[in-house]
């Protein structure tokens, strides 16, 4: 490419203050240094953790927000052997250096070197940005920053997937989708014919519906303190509904009653407290499985009786549904390329990058599931 090596200026959605509607600025982006990649993004999307760190007043201002997104590989640093210029890749938000322990466990997504780091605004090989306007930098975010029509990042952080995949489809998959389908598939497991809660039904949920969909749940029963997520979650999987709101009994108490005791495995995507607790009781006795997702409030603390476990309940916790994401990713793009996995249904909604504004209204409003943010038009 003409332009590996130089500085490349181009557009960028840049925060400059917490909270404050973006604005697209003309910025700088320093050309990749060792171990990095420069990508292209041709598409994103917004998800819950962007607008979180976007009100959060943290001192990492001004920053360029994003990190659900698909793109090409523009150019690659010293060292970077993986992927080369004109790779079709998904940046991830956590990384895999595929060199530590958890790297080299069979058991662990959560890299030493890559895992997530929201307070970093800065690259880890020279502790600088690659961002900048008129020599001032802009933080970055995660370690992806797709809010700009290039950007830099770890080549442990992008996962090279099958050029074939339309990348206004299968963006979704680098964060939110993968960690609810994973958290059903990878973690949950349902057994075939088994019954399945699903806690909170935003995106995560509703890919965790999916989840327990194709790996054979035939009950699953959607639980929201909001019933208008209900209508859209039958098209995810769910087969029965449960509001709390509309009973006086603990809603742990109403899914034993509906289920026979408890249901097999539930999945918690809300990221309240009493719903953990709650998805954790719900589960049977003997074998259940209960998988928290949600990221709490700081100082939450999960409370429940021992003997909750010593009853044989289980339960877990997973991050980015334990993909790793440079070996796992590339194999869920698959799925949706063997239609095994549909991800149209979870896009809602399109907005040209000039309106990125507007994908942030319609998450306030929690209208649809996920806006598609296209750079190029
Ligand atoms: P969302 O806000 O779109 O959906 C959450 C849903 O939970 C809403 O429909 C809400 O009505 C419902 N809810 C809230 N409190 C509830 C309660 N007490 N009982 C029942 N339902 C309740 O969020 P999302 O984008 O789908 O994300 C879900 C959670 O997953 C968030 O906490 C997010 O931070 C977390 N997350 C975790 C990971 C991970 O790797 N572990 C990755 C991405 C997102
Ligand atoms: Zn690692």
């Amino acid at each position: 490419m003409a332009t590996a090596g130089k500085v490349i200026k181009c557009k960028a959605a840049v925060a400059w203050e917490a909270g404050k509607p973006l604005s697209i600025e003309e910025v700088e982006v320093a050309p990749p240094q060792a171990m990095e990649v420069r990508v292209k993004i041709l598409f994103t999307a917004l998800c819950h953790t962007d607008v979180y760190f976007w009100e959060a007043k943290t001192p990492v201002f001004p920053r360029i927000f994003g990190h659900e997104a698909g793109g090409i590989i523009e150019s690659v640093g010293e060292g970077v052997t993986d992927v080369a210029p004109g790779d079709h890749v998904l940046p991830v938000f956590t990384g895999e250096c595929k060199e530590c322990a958890h790297c080299k466990s069979a058991e662990s997504n959560m890299c030493d070197l890559l895992r997530i780091n929201t307070d970093r605004g800065v690259m880890i090989g020279d502790g600088k940005s690659r961002f900048s306007i008129n020599g001032k930098p802009i933080y970055h975010f995660v370690g992806t920053s797709t809010f700009s029509e290039y950007t830099v990042m770890h080549v442990g952080c992008v996962a090279k997937i099958n050029p074939e995949a339309p990348l206004d489809k299968v963006c979704v998959l680098s964060c939110g989708i993968s960690t609810g389908l994973g958290a059903s598939i990878n973690v949950a497991k349902p057994p075939k014919g088994s019954t399945v809660a699903i806690f909170g039904l935003g995106a995560v949920g509703l890919a965790a519906a999916e989840g327990a969909r194709i790996a054979g749940a035939s009950r699953i029963i959607g639980v929201d303190l909001n019933p208008s997520r209900f209508e859209e979650a039958r098209k995810f999987g769910c087969t029965e509904f449960v509001n709390p709101k509309d009973h006086k009994k603990p809603v742990q108490q109403v899914l034993a009653e509906m289920t026979n005791g408890g249901v097999d495995r539930s999945v918690e995507c809300t990221g309240n407290i009493n719903a953990m607790v709650q998805a954790f009781e719900c589960v049977h006795d003997g074998w259940g499985v209960a998988v928290l997702v949600g990221v709490p409030h700081k100082d939450a603390e999960f409370k429940t009786n021992p003997m909750n476990f010593l009853n044989e309940r289980t339960l877990k916790g997973t991050f980015f549904g334990n993909y790793k994401p440079r070996t796992d990713l590339p194999n869920v793009v698959e799925l949706y390329m063997k239609k095994e996995l549909e991800v149209e249904k979870f896009i809602t909604h399109s907005v040209p990058f000039a309106e990125i504004n507007k994908a942030f209204d319609l998450m306030a409003k929690g209208e649809g599931i996920r806006c598609i943010i296209r750079m190029e038009n």
